[in-house]
């Protein structure tokens, strides 16, 4: 199976309220909370609430309510977040070459200045 999700996970367990969060938004099918080890002045992780392992496993398996309310979640952090004007990056880690540490699908949404070009090599 390509996608193999671990429920001991640390956002599952986020999910499940065995561990505190600083929560910006909840919705249906989406929880975005602030980063615990935040590198950037805005630094919002913005999970679905159902098993995906990432973005790819997400959006190939997810349902169209789970993904039309999971991206409104994102578009929503940027509103109150007020990123939009000057900029922001989203990444989504996959896997070992993407260096994804939570094996749950998380977007993270950085901003609030000047993020630097986008890769550095090595
Ligand atoms: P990844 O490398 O998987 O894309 O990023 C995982 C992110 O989750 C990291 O930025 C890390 O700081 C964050 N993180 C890890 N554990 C926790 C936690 O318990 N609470 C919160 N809020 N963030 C966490």
């Amino acid at each position: 199976m390509p996608y193999s999700y671990d429920t001991d996970n640390i956002f599952a367990k986020i999910l499940r309220g065995e561990i505190p969060n600083d929560t910006v938004l909840e919705t249906e099918h989406s929880l975005a909370f602030n980063d615990i080890r935040p590198q950037a002045p805005i630094h919002v992780l913005v999970i679905p609430k159902g098993a995906y392992v990432s973005y790819d496993d997400f959006a190939s398996n997810a349902s169209d309510a789970e993904i039309l309310d999971y991206t409104r979640a994102i578009a929503k952090v940027c509103e109150m977040k007020g990123v939009a004007a000057e900029g922001f990056r989203m990444i989504s880690n996959a896997g070992a070459h993407g260096v994804q540490e939570v094996p749950h699908l998380h977007v993270h949404i950085l901003g609030g200045r000047g993020l630097g070009r986008m890769l550095e090599r090595g």
